[in-house]
């Protein structure tokens, strides 16, 4: 997808704070962080949302980097939390898949905040 930003992040196009790569996915910093730690981790394929046919290696590959890219953020130990926005009702803004890590102090249990 030509004029997706997370696509070109994917790319090198754009700069942003690399955290971890491979075959299936880069991990780079939220550029407006709602936690200390708050990391996106994306397909390096275009996919718009958790609702696509997403293969099982891709998926695989998204959600088993998590605990490397927590390592890395030094919150393995601490703990974190994931969440993927899916559509209008969740807010989600920009349309590549991807997977929020957000960690670094204690949260409240709550997870959801309607509009
Ligand atoms: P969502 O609301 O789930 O679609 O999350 C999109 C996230 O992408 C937001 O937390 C944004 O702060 C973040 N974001 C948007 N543009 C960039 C960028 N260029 N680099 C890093 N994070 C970004
Ligand atoms: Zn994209």
């Amino acid at each position: 997808m030509s004029d997706c930003i997370f696509c070109k992040i994917a790319a090198g196009e754009i700069p942003a704070t690399l955290l971890y790569e491979d075959d299936h996915v880069v991990a780079f910093d939220d550029i407006t962080p709602q936690a200390p730690v708050h990391t996106l981790i994306i397909p390096r394929e275009h996919f718009v949302s958790l609702q696509e046919d997403i293969p099982t290696e891709v998926l695989a590959a998204l959600f088993g980097s998590v605990k490397t890219v927590a390592r890395v953020k030094g919150v393995a130990h601490s703990g974190y939390r994931v969440m993927v926005n899916c559509g209008p009702d969740a807010n989600q803004t920009v349309p590549h898949l991807h997977v929020h890590l957000v960690g670094g102090r204690p949260m409240s249990h709550g997870m959801v905040n309607f509009a």
